[in-house]
């Protein structure tokens, strides 16, 4: 395991089967800080977690913001999920290897959403 320290109280997060956030069922290993609720999963097969610990809040806002993002490369008009992170990279000011919606901040969430509601033009 990894040490991950939670954003929002400075802990470090648990390495957790992520069967104790789910009720039961597993979807493999997380990082989880209790107090906080904040968690966060791994890329599979590894302990590198996705992206930093979220809370309820920030995983709403990250939920969102895939909702809107995904079908932009999964329906076009880009066709690769790398092409659209360029795109949002570029939008957005930031890095590409910051550009990852598992690593946003509510506030790069709604940034983000701001951008792709206001249509992408290739
Ligand atoms: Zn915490």
């Amino acid at each position: 395991m990894q040490k991950v320290i939670c954003p929002y109280c400075g802990r470090v997060a648990k390495y957790v089967d992520s069967s104790v956030i789910y009720y039961g069922h597993s979807y493999g290993m997380a990082y989880l800080c209790r107090p906080c609720n904040a968690y966060v999963g791994v890329h599979s097969g590894t302990d590198r977690p996705k992206g930093s610990l979220a809370n309820a809040e920030l995983r709403g806002w990250r939920k969102a913001t895939h909702a809107r993002f995904d079908p932009l490369w999964q329906d076009g008009p880009f066709k690769k999920r790398n092409a659209a992170y360029r795109w949002l990279s570029e939008q957005m000011e930031l890095p590409i290897e910051q550009t990852h919606i598992g690593m946003f901040t509510v506030e790069q969430c709604k940034a983000a959403l701001e951008i792709i509601n206001k249509g992408v033009s290739v």
